[in-house]
C-alpha cells in the first residue's frame, strides 16, 4: 500500500489489490463538505489517480457521514460574482466531477450516512454506487433557492427515470437507500458493515467487465433514452408539479425542471451548460441569496442556543402553572418530548380543559397513524395533573402560564418560589408583563426569566426566552436548555413591553388600524400582505390572536412606547372589542366564523361588520396597494430597527429569526432588516420618509439614517 496523493482533505491511497481508494476527510470539521479546498484536493487528486497505474477507483469518506454539500459560507461569496464570473466558477468545477467520469479506470463511490447536493452529485459522478442501509441521499438545493449545479441535473435523469430525477431535484427531500436503489440512483444497499468491502467487490466486477462501464458512462453522458413525446409529457408533467408545490415565490424548482427539460436532448455538455444557466440566475437571484442567509442565521441561532444552554443541569422534571390553552400545550409538549411535567390549576375545570387539550391532540396522532396508542398512553400518563403543591419539591424548572394579570401572576410565583428547591427555575409565560417587574415579587430574582411560548404551543417552533434586570445566566441557561429538549427554537431577548416578537408585530396592527382609519378595506389590506408572503393578513390575524388580547396588548405597547404606540383616534380592535367580537374564539371579529364539516372554524365576510368599522371610515381616501403594503412593512421594520438598536437581541439574525419562526415571516424575504438591506438602507428610509406625516412610528432612527449615508447594510 502507498500513498498516490496526500493533500489536507483528501487522501488517495494505492490499495494492495492496485486499486485508488479516494478518501474525504476534511479537517477540523465534523461532516465533509466541499469547501474551496476540498474541490482544489479533488483536482489534485484525480489528476493523480489518472497519472498513476490503479485499476479502479474507490470513493469514501472516513466522517460518519458521507458529505453533506457545497460549505453555504462560502459559496454566498461565489455568488456575489458576476454572472460570467460565476458561471466560469461552474464550468471550471465541473470539470473536476467530468474528469471523476472520464476516468480511463472504472469508479465506484461506497456512500455512508448523507450524500446531500453536491455530496450526491460526487456518487453521481463515479461509474457505480453502493449505498450502506442506512444511507439517505437527496438535493435539498432547491431549500436554499438554487439547483444542483454540480451535474446533479445532468446525471440523475440519465441514470434514474426522469419522473424520479426531477421529483428528487424540485422537492429538495431526502431520499432513504432502498429507495434510491428503487430508483436507480445506487447499485447496491448493503449493511453499513459491509459497504466498503461490498463496493470494492463492485469495482472488481467492474474491472473484470463483468459490469458494463462503457454502457454506464454512455447513459450517463448522452441523451436521455426517451422520444420527444415522452420528454414533453415527462418535463411538462414535473414542471406543472414544481410550479404548484413551490409557487411563484420560490422559484428554484421550476427553473431546475425547466434546465432539465432543455437539456434531455443534448449531451452532457450541452446539458451542462443548461444547468450552469439555471444555476447562476438562481444563486444570483434575491430569494436564494435571503434563503441562503436564512440557513446561516438557522446555525447561527442553534450554535447560540447550545452555546447559551452549556452549563445547563439536565430537567428532569417540570412544572405548569395554570392548565389553560397554554398551560395544556406546554405540559403535551413537554411530556411528548420525554419530561415529566405536573399541571397545576386552582379550578378542577382547568385541569379538564388542559387535560382534554392534549388528549386531543394525541388523539389526533394516533388517529392519523403517527403515534402507537400506547405511547399516547404514556404522554397522558407524564402530564400530572395537581390541585395542590404535591410533587413541587422535586421540580426543576417551572412555567407560570395563569391568567394574564400581574398580581396574579405576582402572587403565584412567590407562592410557588418558597414550595421549591433554592434551584429550582422559575419562568413566566406572560405575553406583555415585564420580568423586571414580576421578579419584585419574589426573594431570588436571579432564578426567574421570561419563557414566552407561541399558540398553538406544539406548532409553533419559538420560544422567547426573557432575561430581566436580575435574572441570572443559570436560569438563562436552564430555560433555554428545557426550550431546546421541547424541540423548540429559543432566542434570548431583553425585557422590554412585547418583548422581541409582539413589540415588532404591534406596531404593524398599528399601521393597520391607520390603514382603516384612512378608508382602507381590511379585505383588501389582508389581500395585500397575503400577497407578499405572509401565511394570513393583519385582520385574520388579529381575530386569530383574539381581539381581546390584541386590545389589551395595544394598551399594554401605548404604555411602554407612548411617543409611537398611543393612537389618537379609537382603532378597529377598540370598536370590536367594544362590540363584543372577539374574533375566531367567539366566531366574529373583523369576519365572520363558521365550523366546516370536519368542524374547523372558516371565515366569511360579513356586510354588518361594516357597521362597526364605519366610525373610523372619516376621511375615505383611495389608498394604492402599493402604500397599503410600504405602510404596513415601515412599520414593522423600522420596530425591527429599534429592538436591534435597543439591545432586545444582539443579531440581525435573532431579529429575523424571531419574526420568521414567531409570526411565520415569508420565508423567501429573509426577515424584516433583511428586506431593508434588500431594498437598500437609503432607498428604505427614502420610503418610510414618504409616510413621516402619519406619526413616529414611520420615522426612521438617527442609527438607520447614518446607515444609509454610509452605505451600510445589517448583514
Ligand atoms: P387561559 O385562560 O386559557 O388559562 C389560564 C389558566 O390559569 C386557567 O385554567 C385558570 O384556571 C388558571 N389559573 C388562574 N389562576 C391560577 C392560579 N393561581 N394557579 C394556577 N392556575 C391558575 O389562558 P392562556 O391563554 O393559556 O394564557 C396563559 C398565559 O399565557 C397568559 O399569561 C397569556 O398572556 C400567555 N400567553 C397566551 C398566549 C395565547 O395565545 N393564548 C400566547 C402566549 C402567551
Amino acid at each position: 500500500m502507498s500513498m498516490m496523493y496526500q493533500g489536507k482533505a483528501i487522501s488517495v491511497e494505492q490499495l494492495a489489490s492496485g486499486i485508488a481508494r479516494l478518501c474525504f476527510d476534511l479537517p477540523q470539521s465534523p461532516v465533509n463538505v466541499f469547501n474551496r479546498l476540498m474541490l482544489d484536493e479533488l483536482r489534485e487528486a484525480i489528476s493523480a489517480v489518472a497519472a498513476s497505474e490503479a485499476r479502479g477507483l474507490l470513493c469514501c469518506s472516513a466522517k460518519q457521514t458521507f458529505l453533506v454539500g457545497a460549505d453555504i459560507k462560502e459559496f454566498t461569496e461565489y455568488f456575489k460574482q458576476s454572472e460570467a464570473e460565476l458561471l466560469a466558477w461552474c464550468e471550471r468545477t465541473n470539470g473536476v466531477f467530468n474528469a471523476v467520469e472520464d476516468l480511463a479506470i472504472p469508479s465506484v463511490t461506497a456512500i455512508n450516512g448523507m450524500a446531500l447536493g453536491g455530496g450526491l452529485e460526487m456518487c453521481l459522478a463515479t461509474d457505480f454506487r453502493v449505498a450502506g442501509e442506512s444511507a439517505v441521499l437527496g438535493f435539498p438545493e432547491v431549500n436554499l433557492g438554487i439547483c444542483p449545479g454540480f451535474g446533479g441535473t445532468v446525471r440523475a435523469p440519465r441514470l434514474m427515470d426522469a419522473d424520479t430525477a426531477i421529483d428528487w431535484v424540485r422537492t429538495g427531500k431526502p431520499v432513504k437507500a432502498h429507495q434510491a436503489l428503487s430508483a436507480g440512483a445506487v447499485d447496491a444497499v448493503v449493511s453499513d458493515d459491509m459497504l466498503e468491502e461490498a463496493a470494492l467487490e463492485m469495482l472488481e466486477q467492474a474491472i473484470a467487465g463483468e459490469l458494463d462501464v462503457a454502457d454506464r458512462r454512455a447513459q450517463k453522458t448522452g441523451a436521455l433514452p426517451l422520444t420527444n413525446e415522452a420528454i414533453k409529457k415527462t418535463f411538462a408533467d414535473g414542471l406543472a408539479r414544481a410550479k404548484k408545490d413551490a409557487g411563484d415565490n420560490y422559484p428554484a424548482a421550476a427553473t431546475a425542471v425547466e434546465a432539465m427539460w432543455k437539456a434531455a436532448d443534448n449531451n452532457r455538455a450541452v446539458a451542462l451548460m443548461y444547468e450552469h444557466q439555471a444555476f447562476v440566475t438562481l444563486a444570483r437571484g434575491t430569494v436564494a441569496g435571503n434563503l441562503v442567509q436564512l440557513f446561516l442565521n438557522e446555525q447561527f441561532l442553534k450554535s447560540r442556543a447550545k452555546k447559551q444552554a452549556a452549563s445547563a443541569q439536565p430537567v428532569k422534571q417540570a412544572a405548569v402553572m395554570g392548565a389553560g390553552i397554554m398551560g395544556g400545550g406546554i405540559a403535551y409538549q413537554s411530556s411528548l418530548r420525554g419530561t415529566p411535567i405536573i399541571m397545576k390549576d386552582i379550578a378542577q375545570a382547568g385541569l379538564d380543559l388542559g387535560l382534554g387539550e392534549a388528549e386531543k391532540l394525541l388523539n389526533k396522532q394516533v388517529e392519523r397513524g403517527r403515534m402507537p396508542q400506547n405511547k399516547a398512553d404514556r404522554v397522558l400518563a407524564d402530564i400530572t395533573p395537581a390541585l395542590d403543591y404535591t410533587g413541587f419539591d422535586q421540580v426543576d424548572i417551572i412555567v407560570e402560564a395563569v391568567v394574564e394579570n400581574p398580581k396574579v401572576k405576582k402572587m403565584v410565583l412567590a407562592e410557588v418560589e418558597q414550595l421549591v428547591p433554592a434551584s429550582t427555575v422559575l419562568t413566566s409565560n406572560t405575553s406583555t408583563i415585564s420580568i423586571s417587574l414580576l421578579a419584585q415579587a419574589l426573594a431570588r430574582p436571579e432564578n426567574f426569566c421570561g419563557m414566552h411560548f407561541f399558540n398553538p404551543v406544539p406548532l409553533m417552533p419559538l420560544v422567547e426566552v426573557i432575561r430581566g434586570e436580575k435574572t441570572g445566566d443559570q436560569a438563562v441557561a436552564q430555560t433555554v436548555a428545557y426550550a431546546l429538549s421541547l424541540g423548540k427554537s429559543p432566542i434570548v431577548v431583553n425585557d422590554c413591553p412585547g418583548f422581541l416578537v409582539n413589540r415588532i408585530l404591534f406596531p404593524y396592527f398599528g399601521a393597520f388600524c391607520q390603514l382603516l382609519r384612512d378608508g382602507a378595506d381590511f379585505r383588501v389590506v389582508d389581500r395585500v400582505m397575503e400577497t407578499f408572503g405572509w401565511p394570513m393578513g393583519p385582520a385574520y390575524l388579529l381575530d386569530v390572536v383574539g381581539i381581546d388580547t390584541a386590545s389589551h396588548c395595544m394598551a399594554v405597547m401605548a404604555e411602554g412606547f407612548p411617543e409611537r404606540m398611543q393612537y389618537d383616534f379609537t382603532t378597529a380592535i377598540d370598536h370590536l372589542y367594544e362590540a363584543g367580537s372577539y374574533g375566531q374564539k367567539n366566531g366574529k371579529g373583523f369576519y365572520r366564523y363558521e365550523h366546516n364539516a370536519s368542524g374547523r372554524p372558516v371565515k366569511v365576510f360579513d356586510e354588518a361588520i361594516m357597521a362597526t368599522l364605519k366610525p373610523l371610515q372619516l376621511d375615505q381616501q383611495d389608498i394604492s396597494e402599493q402604500a397599503i403594503c410600504e405602510r404596513m412593512m415601515v412599520a414593522l421594520c423600522l420596530e425591527a430597527v429599534r429592538c436591534l438598536e435597543d439591545g432586545i437581541v444582539s443579531s440581525a439574525a435573532e431579529v429575523d429569526m424571531g419574526l420568521l419562526l414567531g409570526l411565520g415571516y415569508p420565508r423567501f424575504r429573509g426577515g424584516a432588516l433583511r428586506y431593508i438591506d434588500n431594498m437598500g438602507v437609503a432607498a428604505f428610509c427614502a420610503m418610510a420618509d414618504q409616510y413621516a406625516g402619519l406619526g413616529a412610528l414611520y420615522e426612521p432612527t438617527p442609527a438607520l439614517r447614518d446607515m444609509a449615508a454610509q452605505g451600510k447594510t445589517f448583514y
